[in-house]
């Protein structure tokens, strides 16, 4: 929106202070490479680039076989132990025992296996984003949305995000509820949103509907605990994780590996659980409607 632009020009210069290559384009020039008119203007940053994020996992997960680690798939953790001076960590199916364990269950912790470290589970607010896909655009289409593959996100409080996938599809994401989705219906508002960004695409179906928890914390920001030694945790990366919680990650391992927090990127802090949780659904409602209003205006 046209007020969000100082907020912009701020963010952009302080990417440039940095050394970051990024720059201002004019309403013309985002329409050029958003292939619509809807934005008044937008920061480009060339740094970055898109994945498909199910190939993505399973990339690092064929990266870590290669490794040598072992990787067990539908198998919930329902406890998490010291027993005889090790971590066991036991599932229906077996049980796994290690000098150190690291908990990365972001925004699903407590989802699986419902009271597996509830302290955890109440550091941080497990938000659903739901996204949509259409059909894939025509050939003209095509060449003028997004026509390098770029992505793109904007501004508003619950923003919208979108790219085209491989095939073409526009994919665009957005707002979704605290609770997960029932049907298709519940996907209306991210799929009128496209409708309204991109009037051109009006006429084409919504093939495809699906969403996933980010895991909000309370300064936006990632944390590191270790409540107890060995007992490591890495969560909250607040909807930004694809390429945060692969180097956090990495910064994990090394640090399992050699006892050095200095590898680590963050401080380790306590756990520390938002106050009046279990209400999140009537404050996360409250705050719903406030940012809807402040979007409302906005527009
Ligand atoms: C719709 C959507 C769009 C997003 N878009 C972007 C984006 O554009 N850019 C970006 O950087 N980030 C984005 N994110 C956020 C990003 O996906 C996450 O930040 C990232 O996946 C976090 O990685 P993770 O490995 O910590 O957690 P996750 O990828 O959430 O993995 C946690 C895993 O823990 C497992 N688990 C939970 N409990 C148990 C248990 N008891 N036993 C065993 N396993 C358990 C879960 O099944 C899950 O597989 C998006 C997220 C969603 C939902």
């Amino acid at each position: 929106t046209k007020g969000a632009e100082a907020g912009l020009q701020e963010n952009l210069k302080q990417l440039v202070d940095r050394g970051y290559k990024a720059h201002w384009l004019s309403a013309d020039e985002a329409a050029a490479q958003l292939g619509t008119d809807t934005w008044h203007g937008a920061i480009m940053d060339t740094r970055g680039g898109t994945v498909q994020p199910f190939g993505y996992s399973r990339g690092l997960c064929r990266a870590a076989q290669q490794e040598g680690a072992q990787v067990f798939g539908a198998s919930p953790v329902s406890e998490v132990k010291r027993e005889g001076g090790k971590w066991v960590v036991r599932t229906p199916r077996g049980s796994v025992r290690a000098d150190r364990v690291l908990l990365a269950t972001n925004a699903y912790t407590g989802f699986h296996s419902p009271g597996l470290n509830d302290q955890l589970a109440r550091s941080i607010i497990p938000a659903a984003s739901f996204l949509v896909a259409t059909e894939p655009l025509s050939d003209n289409l095509q060449k003028t949305i997004l026509p390098e593959g770029q992505c793109f996100s904007d501004s508003r409080k619950f923003l919208l995000y979108g790219r085209k996938d491989a095939a073409g599809r526009m994919l665009l994401g957005g707002r979704g509820f605290l609770r997960e989705p029932k049907s298709r219906r519940d996907f209306k508002h991210v799929e009128k949103a496209l409708r309204q960004a991109y009037p051109m695409l009006s006429d084409l179906k919504f093939t495809h509907h699906w969403s996933g928890r980010i895991a909000v914390t309370r300064d936006y920001l990632p944390h590191v605990h270790e409540p107890e030694p060995g007992l490591m945790m890495a969560l909250g990366y607040t909807g930004r994780g694809v390429a945060l919680a692969t180097a956090l990650g990495g910064a994990m391992g090394t640090y399992a590996a050699t006892g050095d927090k200095g590898h680590l990127p963050l401080p380790v802090t306590p756990i520390t659980p938002i106050p009046f949780h279990g209400a999140r659904a009537i404050y996360a409602g409250a705050i719903f409607a406030w940012y809807r209003a402040l979007d409302a205006l906005a527009n």
